[in-house]
């Protein structure tokens, strides 16, 4: 078991002034995987006060010094990139094959690209009376969930060194880990100290602390609707900038005339990927009536390559879910999905015997779900995927706006200029055509109750930011 005894503040392993520790599980078999100091409201003023200080000197070094410690960073991320899968995979059940590939080797690629980025923000734009530059926002509170852990923190640490921000990071309680080796690997980086700090600890005890602290600027919180409401009200009243990354119940429109093959394997391959752990998940599944029993034959079977396995092994597609809590959760969703009335295609809420002591859930298929059924207006984060019929075009894109969310959609129509016809009637802050996959250049975020922030590439960076009119004496 792995024994994290230190918080990481100013440059410092410090103990935390509480004695309270966090138990990380490993969700494929019920063990104690680490433990981990909680922090208090000490230890958060602390790591402010720290932040605070050294974003005067971090915040006026010169895009090429900014650029140059993301890429120190990322070289120590590559150097351990081992260590930060074997992380995941223990603590949040990711199969070892998307653990390695989509969240850390991708992470670190996507943290690099900021490295590109930081000169964006040196330039000044001159007009006729005044002068634009762009200035660091100032100190950073970033709070994460845990289904893309690594990705989640570097999406928006990468963005907040370009700017020349610091930052108070607070991972998960699920998952410390890649985020201890990250401080490490900072630690012997040549980051001023101070620029970085991480606090690990229970999110509903030192939120409001973290959120509200006078010092201050801005909050990047990625995480459920809920805690991100709070997470605002904490900020509000000293006017924080607060960046909300929230949750989603992603339509996915297949038209009459798609590949019905090559569109539902792709939905269903979407929801599954991750146990359905992905915030952007397509999860409803709308397809013309006239072509159900053709979606539901495809859908099961692609359904069926996805086979529960211990998340170590190279072979496992679809590991446990993140905890055992979360596995209650998805349950409870897939009962009320067969008291409802769905048709269940299957999976389910019997996992086989040989993986009791984890938190497993199969692969499972609603089919003839209707759009005001919990299982189709609720976030589930399992992996569940909804089919749902429809009559006709307009019927289907009402559907998909009929929801609360508007993180991600998706459309698989006959072709892209159909698809893009289909695509911009979806209020969502992504669609997906054709499909097309996910990139860290593009920039993510939700509509509606799913938020308010953009992540990745140009229009992450921005939200570091602040603008400054320097007025000078124009031309009459
Ligand atoms: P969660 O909201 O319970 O926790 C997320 C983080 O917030 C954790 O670090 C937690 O400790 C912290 N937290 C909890 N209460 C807080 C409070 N009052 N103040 C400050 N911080 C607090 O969410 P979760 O269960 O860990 O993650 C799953 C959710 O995250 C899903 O709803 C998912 O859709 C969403 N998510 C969204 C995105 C996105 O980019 N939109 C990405 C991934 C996950």
């Amino acid at each position: 078991m792995k024994r994290v005894e230190k918080l990481y503040i100013n440059g410092d392993w410090v103990a935390s002034h509480s004695a309270e520790l966090i138990e990380v599980v490993n969700p494929a078999n019920g063990d104690i995987y680490a433990t981990v100091p909680a922090a208090d409201e000490k230890d958060v003023d602390a790591a402010i006060q720290a932040a605070k200080a050294a974003f005067g000197h971090w915040s006026s070094q010169p895009a090429e010094v900014r650029a140059a410690v993301i890429n120190e960073i990322a070289d120590g991320m590559q150097a351990r990139a081992s260590e930060m899968t074997d992380a995941i995979v223990a603590s949040m059940g990711c199969p070892v094959s998307i653990a390695q590939e989509m969240q850390v080797q991708g992470a670190i690629d996507a943290f690099r690209s900021f490295a590109a980025l930081a000169s964006n923000l040196d330039a000044c734009h001159e007009f006729d009376g005044h002068i634009e530059v762009t200035e660091a926002i100032g100190v950073c509170v970033l709070i994460n969930p845990w289904n893309y852990p690594l990705s989640q923190l570097v999406g928006k640490l990468g963005p907040a060194l370009a700017a020349g921000c610091s930052v108070v990071v607070k991972p998960a309680e699920q998952t410390p880990i890649q985020d201890v080796i990250l401080a490490e690997i900072i630690d012997q980086s040549s980051l001023p100290p101070g620029v970085f700090n991480l606090l690990t600890g229970v999110g509903s005890d030192i939120g409001g602390a973290l959120c509200s602290h006078e010092l201050v600027d801005m909050v990047s919180f990625t995480g459920s609707t809920l805690a991100g409401i709070k997470v605002a009200e904490a900020g509000a009243p000293t006017v924080k900038r607060v960046c909300q990354e929230l949750g989603g119940k992603s339509p996915y429109i297949i038209t009459e005339g798609a590949d019905l093959n090559a569109a539902v394997r792709y939905g269903v391959e979407d929801v599954m990927l991750n146990s359905g752990q992905t915030c952007s998940a397509l999860t409803r599944m709308l397809v013309p009536a006239s072509k159900l029993a053709e979606v539901e034959m495809v859908a099961k079977d692609v359904a069926s390559e996805w086979q529960l396995g211990d998340p170590a092994n190279a072979q496992t597609n679809l590991g446990p879910l993140s905890s055992h809590k979360q596995q209650a959760r998805v349950l409870d969703y897939i009962n009320k999905g067969i008291s409802e009335g769905a048709t269940l295609l299957c999976g389910g809420t019997d996992a086989p015997s040989t993986f009791s002591k984890g938190a497993y859930v199969e692969a499972t298929i609603f089919s003839n779900v209707s759009n005001d059924m919990v299982i189709a207006r609720e976030e589930i984060f399992g992996p569940v995927l909804c089919i749902i019929p429809y009559d006709n075009l307009e019927q289907a894109i009402e559907i998909a706006n009929d929801t609360p969310f508007g993180l991600a959609s998706a459309v698989y129509a006959e072709n892209q200029t159909e698809a893009i016809k289909v695509g911009r009637k979806i209020r969502a802050g992504q669609c997906y055509l054709q499909g097309a996959y996910f990139n860290t250049n593009a920039p993510f975020g939700g509509y509606k109750q799913s938020g308010n922030g953009r992540e990745w590439g140009a229009e992450g960076l921005k939200e570091y930011t602040e603008v400054k009119a320097l007025f000078i004496e124009g031309e009459a």
